[in-house]
């Protein structure tokens, strides 16, 4: 079993580690973070950067000196993934940042900023259709849209950002103030590309955003071509810099936390690169088909389907129970029983009998339903018609309990979304139960 002991000794056997003590080890081992990576989903953190309480750094825009000393501060409590090296706050909240405030303008408007741009564009503009639909995701001032649409006016260039600029320039150019739903937009749009700059580091969770995108693009069959920029942290790491890390970035990649998020969200990657002299890092990928993920979907749909039917079914096979006037017991009512009483409508007042085998939970009540739990040995005294097993998995155990209190009545378990004969029907549980809790 792995134990904070073990992973001590783990590391101490590392040559990395080789000149720690074991005290300074297992002191190393104590200040380990629970914490999630927003980049790999990875859970472990190591502490990073204490930066104490800061004001908001980057879109508060305080109109005077005293609103900007007495900005409210805000815990800076960074984490590194010691998987693929991310970096975030762990006491980060999303509702402590008014992205409403002003959008962000930074960064567009310096000379070598404006070539990167240029740059990009030709890429971005190389790798779709003559008349292509773009979608960008958190559009900011609107600037890179409306360069597309300038340079590929036959194009359709839809924007997304809830705090964003709302009136393009241009006819081809459409601005939303919404978030970007990957399981709403990529059908209703059927984007050739989606590209997203400097946005993923102010998400909690990027993860579920890129892996959207890329189910939602798998089951339309279709593949998008996707562009991220997201600014680089390698070398305020490799030099100390603490600048970087403020409030409004939840999150810091680095070129390697970067490509593991990507690959986490199984795009396939086409190019990887940094720009402006390393601090951004950028990648153009398209999105991938896994046929396992569409077939799990398709189980996951089948069983949606068949739990909204069965109730309907089975409630139907109880009323005619409880209409032909005989007498039945459920047997089980904790857990996976009170889940099936309450799943099923089985109320106290048409099926009040409730028993089970372990009389440890005799006088209690099952949630929701509330009927009193017995002992099953009152069926000896009041002899019932029908037994309902709640259980499926104990049906052989309590069959054979049952006929070790000489009881004889028909026995029913729910099997494929009805109430079936357990002597009769074709099911699975008449095997040994094994190890079930
Ligand atoms: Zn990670």
């Amino acid at each position: 079993m792995l134990t904070l002991e073990s992973l001590a000794a783990g590391v101490a056997n590392n040559d990395a580690a080789a000149a720690l003590s074991g005290q300074e080890i297992s002191a190393q081992v104590r200040q380990m973070r629970s914490a999630e990576c927003p980049a790999c989903g990875f859970h472990v953190g190591a502490p990073f950067y204490d930066g104490g309480k800061q004001p908001l750094a980057m879109i508060a825009w305080p109109a005077s000196q005293v609103e900007a000393q007495t900005m409210p501060r805000l815990p800076l409590d960074f984490v590194r993934c010691v998987d693929c090296g991310h970096v975030f706050n762990a006491a980060f909240d999303y509702s402590n940042v008014p992205y409403s405030a002003k959008p962000n303008l930074m960064f567009n408007r310096g000379a070598s900023w404006s070539g990167f741009i240029r740059q990009l564009r030709e890429e971005t503009l190389a790798r779709v259709p003559a008349a292509p639909t773009i979608v960008e995701i958190g559009h900011g001032d609107g600037h890179f849209l409306a360069a597309l649409a300038e340079a590929r006016p036959a194009g359709r260039y839809i924007g997304f950002d809830p705090h964003g600029a709302q009136h393009a320039g241009a006819s081809n150019v459409e601005l939303r103030a919404a978030l970007f739903d990957p399981f709403r937009h990529i059908p209703e749009l059927k984007p050739d590309m989606i590209v997203s700059r400097h946005v993923l580091e102010h998400l909690t969770s990027p993860l579920s955003l890129l892996q959207g995108i890329n189910f939602a693009a798998a089951l339309l069959q279709r593949e998008v071509q996707l562009y991220f920029e997201v600014p680089c942290i390698d070398r305020a790491v490799e030099v100390g810099r603490l600048g970087d890390f403020y409030y409004e970035h939840y999150s810091h990649f680095t070129t390697q936390s970067f490509q593991k998020m990507l690959a986490r969200s199984q795009f396939r990657l086409e190019e990887l690169g940094h720009g402006y002299n390393g601090e951004v890092v950028y990648a153009f990928l398209g999105t991938e088909y896994f046929a396992d993920q569409v077939l799990r979907l398709r189980a996951a749909t089948d069983f949606f389907c068949t739990a909204r039917k069965s109730p309907a079914k089975i409630s139907g096979q109880l009323d005619e129970i409880y209409r032909s006037g005989k007498r039945a017991a459920i047997w089980g009512g904790v857990g996976k029983c009170a889940a099936f009483l309450n799943a099923y409508g089985i109320d106290a007042f048409r099926f009040p009998l409730v028993v089970d085998s372990d009389e440890g939970k005799t006088g209690t009540y099952v949630p929701g339903s509330g009927q009193m739990i017995r002992p099953a040995r009152v069926l000896k005294q009041e002899p019932v018609d029908l037994v309902i097993v709640a259980a499926q998995w104990r049906a052989k155990d309590i069959v054979a309990e049952m006929e070790k209190l000489g009881l004889d009545c028909e026995v029913l378990l729910e099997h494929e979304g009805r109430l079936v004969n357990y002597y009769t029907a074709d099911h699975p549980y008449r095997a040994a139960a094994r190890n079930c809790h």
